[in-house]
């Protein structure tokens, strides 16, 4: 099924306490195709670029297979920038710089063919511009997902909520919820995104895992525990990609399918981690995929019995 990813495409300069990056590749379009590209074979991406963009950036995401007939190049232009340094603790992270370039101009064009795709993903940018893709849509996508930022909750909060109302999943972390909606409690917190129209929202915790709600489920899944982060960049981003891969793989949107969706993403962005950009990306493999599923899984499954039967085995 076909996944069509709409987003920044960008070059990032990284500050971690343990190195630096000088444009590296970047951007929400990014690392959602790549990581949906682990699952799903037919994923179109729009996004616009300068002229300087490198080839080896065209070249990965070809690798991956994705179709870059909606990347605009801007004769002249210059790519969007975004530079940022983490915090000790890898939690935090402050925008050092964000040149916008060709990217303060973007207006995404959906190519005539690209607009019934079975799926949508809406990465990171304006809420305007996600509900100009939304409008160029020939027919309703069997799923729509959102991300945002809280660049957006902060200037453009009721643009944002309208275009919420329009989607089927909004994926935000913990802190963009409580900001969204006032509410210090993440339960409540979801529900209050829900009343605004999505019927499914994650939030996702980071270090902490990620929490699923439906209209009939309550699912939470803990994040793999690493002993070794690296680069938390695109982490939400591949989390996106990989939970909307699985979904376009698989087909199945039920309450079941959504908390393996839920796992596969959380694991493909334990991956991402692990080194600066889209590099483990690279190197990734499908055996490593599936074995850190497995993983995931015995983490925190456990076989149930009464106080009466452990009593017995005592
Ligand atoms: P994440 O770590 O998942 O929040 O995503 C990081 C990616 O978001 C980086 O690769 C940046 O290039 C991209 N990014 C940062 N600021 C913006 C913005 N204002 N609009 C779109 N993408 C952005």
């Amino acid at each position: 099924m076909s996944i069509l990813v709409v987003g920044s495409v960008a070059l990032d300069t990284l500050e971690t306490p343990f190195g630096r990056a000088d444009d590296a590749l970047g951007g929400s379009a990014t690392f959602i195709s790549a990581a949906a590209s682990f699952f799903a074979s037919d994923i179109r991406l729009v996004g616009v670029v300068g002229e300087d963009f490198p080839q080896d950036g065209i070249d990965f995401l070809r690798s991956r297979g994705v179709d870059l007939a909606g990347l605009e190049v801007v004769p002249g232009g210059k790519t969007f920038r975004w530079s940022g340094r983490y915090h000790d603790d890898m939690n935090g992270r402050d925008t050092l710089d964000t040149q916008l370039n060709v990217f303060a101009d973007f207006n995404p064009q959906i190519p005539a063919d690209w607009r019934s795709p079975d799926f949508l993903a809406l990465g990171n940018i304006h809420p305007a511009l996600q509900q100009q893709v939304l409008g160029q849509m020939a027919k309703r996508p069997k799923l729509v997902v959102l991300d945002t930022m809280n660049l957006w909750i902060d200037l453009t909060p009721d643009e944002l909520k309208a275009t919420m109302a329009r989607v089927d999943v909004v994926i935000v972390n913990d802190t963009e919820a409580r900001q969204l909606t006032g509410e210090s409690n993440l339960i409540r917190a979801a529900k209050a995104i829900r009343a605004l129209g999505p019927s499914i929202v994650i939030v996702k915790k980071g270090e902490h895992g990620a929490l699923l709600f439906t209209p009939t489920a309550f699912f939470s899944a803990p994040a793999y525990p690493l002993e070794d982060l690296f680069d938390p960049t695109g982490a939400g981003d591949t989390f996106l990609g990989g939970f909307i891969g699985y979904l376009a793989r698989t087909g199945d949107l039920s309450d079941d399918n959504l908390k393996r969706a839920v796992v596969h993403g959380s694991v493909l962005a334990s991956f991402c981690v692990e080194a600066f950009s889209v590099e483990r990306l690279k190197t990734l493999t499908e055996a490593q995929v599936s074995e850190r599923v497995n993983a995931f899984r015995d983490l925190s499954a456990f076989a149930l019995e009464t106080l009466d039967q452990a009593a017995d085995e005592a």
